[in-house]
């Protein structure tokens, strides 16, 4: 299947898009799912500085890398829960610019014309627009819609033994100061805290799965990805958290692998390792007739459609 083979099978914008009027007078609600395809995407991300992925409660002031013995090494672990919460985020503001541009208003205003409301993350979702109908938004009472993103808690290829500045390692912790890293004055020891964090050049390999996706969806899930990695994951995500992705595979239907096929079945280089796994077959997926494997480069150019994927929905929407 090539890249104009994809865009034709990805459902129109509209399908799950295009709000319908509700019970009420002036309510718009986004319709119920009713395509049930679904588009995976794989990848592999690279931290390029350091990466604070905590998830657990700390300790006074020093903060420790999530870790789990997986698979006969010690790795780093990247939930799906914060994964998501960052790329959501990133769609957010790239929806924003997109919205003004388009609209030619506030972002603010533009939300309030199309959706009747400006949404905002956690508390204030709309439940009508495009990131409430991609990442979902439920509220207790009003009911709302589920996510059609699916993310999977990923690890490190490279053992923390590798990867993880500690006490024990050679770099040890990393120092930081509770109030600013850049004040220039002296302070106390109490306002500084130590942090374990993972080294640059440690993989995480991915897999998003986008159920009834549109081109739009996945153009625009493609460049939330490149914003988040310049945005930064994880805890101090302001300096740290910085990342490079590589795309390795968009295909229709699901993977018949899993992240941990994936950790297993690779040594040596890891973005060679497991594009040759794509390519011999060894990672397949679930539809059929299609056997899709598109390098990063195709795949990111899908991302540069967004704008005009964008203009088009609007259209739908004001229709
Ligand atoms: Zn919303």
């Amino acid at each position: 299947m090539s890249l104009e083979q994809i865009r034709e099978w990805l459902n129109p914008i509209e399908t799950v898009l295009k709000l319908e009027g509700g019970k009420k007078k002036n309510e718009k609600m986004l319709p119920p799912v009713m395509k049930r395809n679904v588009v995976t995407i794989i990848g592999v991300k690279r931290t390029v500085g350091r990466f604070l992925p905590v998830s657990h409660e700390g300790y006074s002031n020093e903060t420790y890398v999530d870790k789990v013995e997986l698979l006969n090494r010690e790795r780093a672990e990247f939930i799906a829960r914060k994964l998501k919460g960052i790329e959501r985020r990133a769609h957010m503001s790239l929806y924003r610019e997109l919205i003004e541009k388009t609209v030619e208003k506030e972002w603010n205003l533009a939300f309030e014309e199309l959706y009747g409301k400006a949404c905002t993350i956690p508390s204030g979702l709309c439940v009508t627009c495009w990131n409430c109908s991609l990442f979902g938004a439920l509220e207790a009472g009003k009911g709302g819609t589920f996510s059609r993103i699916r993310y999977f808690d990923t690890w490190s290829f490279e053992s923390t033994d590798e990867c993880v500045a500690s006490i024990q390692s050679g770099e040890g912790m990393g120092i930081g100061n509770t109030v600013s890293e850049d004040l220039r004055e002296e302070r106390g020891a109490d306002s500084y805290h130590l942090y374990e964090y993972v080294k640059p050049g440690t993989h995480f390999p991915f897999i998003t799965i986008i159920e009834s996706p549109t081109s739009l969806d996945l153009a625009g899930y493609i460049q939330a990805v490149r914003m988040a990695d310049l945005h930064g994951y994880g805890k101090y995500s302001a300096n740290h958290g910085k990342f490079e992705t590589t795309f390795l595979s968009v295909a229709p239907g699901m993977p018949r692998f899993s992240i941990l096929t994936m950790l297993e079945n690779v040594e040596g280089d890891v973005i060679k390792g497991l594009e040759r796994k794509f390519t011999d077959g060894t990672f397949a997926f679930d539809a059929p007739e299609q056997s899709v494997i598109l390098g990063h480069n195709e795949i990111l150019s899908i991302g540069h459609e967004l704008e005009k994927e964008f203009a088009d929905y609007v259209k739908i929407v004001r229709q």
